[in-house]
């Protein structure tokens, strides 16, 4: 029989979602990615190296290149001195290097800290690592942590806590102060901390990226986590990173030999290739999806619905009850897709326990007229929402 942590498990959301845009033809603003190809000289680096280049099994912890090219890019964007033949290895997304981290760190019986809303990955790989994953819980509109919070968490069986910056879903990037809450935790206790930072670089103006590896005491306990799919919007290229000291690294790269052993080769060529010629795509990227976030922002709030702030990621946030919807974000995001032809993920799908409700995450990296299209759609949705609420 099938084990039964994973027969239990729902199909993920984003899945649903898509799946359900398909079906009704809707805009689609659930799953993030985004409608652009992506960039054209990274694509064709790809292509040159699937045509000219080696398609035979690469090294296990990834091409020698891509390696120093993650180390080389780490040292000038964030100051960090990752010695790349030690320090990093590369995974099949940044799935693959949260599930590593999960089966090579953690003992049966070990807790785990996850903050929701989190990843719908993190809980189930967790567990069936055989540890226990033990649940914060972020509310809105700050979506913050506290010591008070985190300290009451702790038991003599906490190893690690898992941090995902800047938030999906909520496009919050977490500050100095922050962090060092949660670095002081850590380094007090002695526990790992798993930092899942795919967004570091969809990061908007007036907010900063500050790696937790960089903070005092946690050089030799964190595992940095990266994606060059949300690097260089290609998110179906699957090429992640695992970044820790060495003690770590041995490890990780132990589980990771047998999850996938290996990433497509000519992806990782290509992703070194952009590290090393393409900072510029890296400076460009946010500016234009800032412009998307004010779009979608500007034309939400001319309808009436109530916006939270984004700082980073594809997403923003809509409060429902602000917005005059009277249902749950569940309830709503199913009728936004049938009925009105627009599709958005539910923040409650991002909690195991105490689900936030009343928030619902778009996806902005989409052309104007998309945007403008699914603000109508939307506005639409709440209107019929709001019909049925008053028949009910
Ligand atoms: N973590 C978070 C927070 C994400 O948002 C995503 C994908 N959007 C991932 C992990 C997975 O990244 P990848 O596609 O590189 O596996
Ligand atoms: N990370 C993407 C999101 O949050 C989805 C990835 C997936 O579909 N598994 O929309």
């Amino acid at each position: 029989m099938a084990n039964p942590i994973y027969a239990a498990l729902p199909t993920t959301i984003f899945s649903i979602m898509s799946g359900l845009a398909r079906e009704h033809g809707a805009i689609n603003l659930g799953q993030g990615f985004p409608d652009a190809p992506g960039p054209l000289a990274i694509r064709q680096k790809a292509a040159d190296e699937t045509l000219n280049g080696d398609n035979q099994y690469p090294p296990m912890p990834g091409i020698a290149p891509l390696r120093q090219a993650v180390a080389a890019h780490y040292a000038r964007a964030q100051r960090l001195d990752f010695d790349w033949a030690s320090e990093i290895t590369v995974t099949s997304g940044a799935t693959e290097a949260l599930a590593a981290s999960f089966l090579a760190l953690l003992e049966p019986g070990d807790e785990a800290i996850l903050f929701q809303p989190m990843y719908d990955s993190y809980a189930p790989v967790i567990r069936r690592a055989g540890g226990v994953p033990v649940l914060a819980r972020l509310a809105p509109p700050a979506w913050r942590w506290d010591r008070t919070m985190l300290e009451a968490l702790i038991t003599p069986r906490t190893r690690m806590i898992v941090l995902n910056n800047p938030l999906n879903p909520t496009g919050v990037v977490y500050g100095e102060d922050d962090l060092a809450v949660l670095a002081g935790v850590c380094v007090a206790h002695d526990l790992i901390a798993v930092c899942d930072e795919v967004w570091e670089h969809v990061v908007f103006a007036g907010a900063v990226h500050r790696p937790l590896i960089a903070f005092p005491g946690m050089r030799g306990r964190t595992v940095k986590i990266g994606s060059a799919g949300k690097m260089f919007a290609l998110t179906g290229w699957k090429v992640g990173f695992l970044c820790a000291a060495p003690p770590l690294t041995e490890v990780l790269a132990k589980a990771h030999q047998f999850l996938t052993f290996t990433t497509a080769p000519n992806l990782q060529a290509a992703v070194a290739w952009g590290l090393e010629h393409c900072a510029g795509w890296l400076d460009e990227m946010p500016r234009d999806l800032a412009a998307s976030r004010d779009r979608l922002t500007e034309g939400l709030r001319r309808e009436g619905f109530a916006v939270l702030p984004s700082a980073g990621t594809y997403f923003l946030t809509v409060d429902l009850p602000g917005s005059g919807v009277l249902e749950d974000d569940l309830a709503f995001a199913y009728r936004s897709v049938r009925e009105a032809g627009v599709t958005a993920i539910p923040v409650s799908a991002f909690y195991e326990r105490e689900p936030v409700t009343s928030i619902l995450r778009l996806c902005f990296s989409k052309a104007d007229a998309t945007l403008d299209e699914a603000v109508l759609r939307l506005a639409k949705a709440r209107d019929l929402s709001i019909r049925a609420h008053n028949r009910g």
